[in-house]
């Protein structure tokens, strides 16, 4: 009996003393457990399985990509667009072709796009510089949903150890042609899968692979203002910097997943469920959330989708090795310095590719997630959550999650047919967090989408 369960809000206690039940909560020990762990209370569809099997990735065409984009000598964003042979153009060129290869075999379903811009940066000397992304899209088959686009996106330009210098070499093979490599594997995994009809996906997906990215996020930071330009909603978008390599003893390790907290009390950022919605489809054994916006003292491109407030993470390899970053090739002291492709893995690139793709798969099957998701009901007994969400006859319901205030993950407390309003009966607002998501009939979730209180200021809190 969920009163019984969950008598833990003082104001509920006083009920129950009130109602002659001390007695029933001596019973359970004074303070009642914690609300069960690992048991979903859902009355919806089932969750979608995993389409994606690790042996359909081809870590072979992978290496062979970043093995080409290494072979262009250098890739600084200020090095050469034109020269087929060495610089930032080659490495386009490269990705290009390969992504136009993909297209042919799924019937042309990838548009490739060339995005050509000029960005000024401190790392451009402060003069407006030439730069490319290239995109392959894949549009989504629902009206509604088609323009909520889900990203993957790694970057192409590299670096040598003077970020200004365009002449040495920055072969550059784990950042980042490894999340070139990943987003480009996923675009053939998903359109494969979408030309042979065993997958419908609802909204947009769009494998990027920009540059940009060591003068200042220059690339990602036009991404996100050329998506809101062509109407597009990020419903979430995955960064992969540096996910080629896992050289400490015991692997393949679990890939970290960075998510920031954003700027909420209870750390619910979009950024924070897009991370636990990747680790629930991808699993626990495959991804380590790291609940921080990203390495101490580093960026990446996730980092302007963030700052928009849209829900953006960053995947990266378990333990970095800095003699193979940002290093200008060279020996010193017998130590060998270079990001070269023998130091990568590729079962652990395998891995890597598989875990976005899956991901990216099952959020583009779902529907959208809820929105103005309220909590109400603090002084009483019972917390009470609003939200909203527009019509979609592919949608079974919501699935209320709560967690402890203590807790990193949700669990699902109940499941909602239609949008509005449920009372959760004898659960205090103060003792939890709250949020709500989509259930589609096919079991794809949509990312929850964390409430917002509506809370009357304590006493004395409310000054300006
Ligand atoms: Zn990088």
């Amino acid at each position: 009996m969920r009163i019984a369960r969950f008598c833990f809000g003082v104001g509920l206690v006083g009920l129950l003393l009130a109602a002659g039940a001390a007695n029933a909560q001596k019973k359970m020990g004074g303070d009642p457990a914690e609300p069960a762990q690992g048991t979903p209370r859902t009355k919806g569809p089932a969750r979608l399985t995993k389409a994606i099997a690790r042996q359909s990735v081809d870590t072979k065409s992978m290496l062979a990509l970043i093995d080409q984009m290494v072979a262009c000598g250098t890739r600084l964003t200020l090095s050469s667009w034109t020269d087929p042979k060495r610089g930032a153009g080659c490495g386009r060129d490269k990705i290009a072709a390969r992504l136009e290869e993909i297209s042919k075999l799924t019937g042309g379903k990838l548009q490739v796009v060339v995005d050509k811009f000029e960005a000024t940066a401190e790392r451009t000397s402060g003069k407006p510089v030439p730069l490319e992304n290239v995109y392959a899209i894949l549009p989504g088959t629902d009206e509604t949903l088609k323009k909520t686009v889900f990203l993957v996106s790694g970057h192409f330009d590299s670096r040598p150890s003077d970020v200004m210098d365009p002449n040495a070499d920055a072969p550059g093979a784990d950042d980042d042609a490894s999340g070139v490599a990943v987003s480009v594997e996923c675009a053939r995994l998903l359109s494969k899968l979408a030309a042979s009809g065993k997958s419908g996906y609802r909204a947009t997906l769009l494998f990027a692979a920009v540059s940009g990215e060591e003068q200042g996020l220059l690339g990602s930071t036009h991404l996100v203002e050329w998506l809101k330009e062509k109407g597009y909603t990020v419903g979430g978008m995955l960064d992969d910097d540096i996910v080629g390599d896992d050289p400490a003893p015991g692997g393949p390790h679990r890939v970290r997943l960075f998510s920031g907290n954003g700027e909420i009390e209870d750390a619910d950022s979009p950024s924070r469920e897009l991370a636990r919605a990747i680790e629930e489809i991808d699993g626990r054994d495959a991804i380590r959330m790291v609940f921080r916006v990203d390495r101490y003292g580093r960026g990446g491109d996730h980092y302007p989708f963030y700052k928009a407030g849209l829900p953006a993470v960053r995947f990266t390899e378990p333990l970095e090795d800095y003699n193979h970053q940002h290093q200008t090739p060279r020996t010193e002291n017998d130590v060998e310095y270079g990001d070269f492709a023998k130091y990568l893995n590729a079962a652990f690139l395998g891995n890597v590719a598989r875990d976005n793709a899956e991901a990216l798969r099952q959020l583009a099957m779902a529907p959208a997630a809820p929105t103005e998701v309220r909590l109400s009901g603090a002084v009483t007994s019972d917390a009470k959550l609003s939200w909203k969400a527009e019509d979609d006859s592919e949608r079974a319901g919501f699935e209320i999650l709560w967690r402890e205030t203590t807790e990193a993950r949700w669990q699902v407390f109940d499941f909602v047919p239609s949008a509005g309003e449920t009372v959760l009966k004898g659960v205090s607002t103060d003792n939890h967090f709250f949020a709500v998501r989509a259930v589609g009939k096919n079991g794809a979730r949509s990312i929850a989408t964390a409430s917002q209180p509506q809370v009357r200021p304590a006493p004395g809190t409310n000054k300006k």
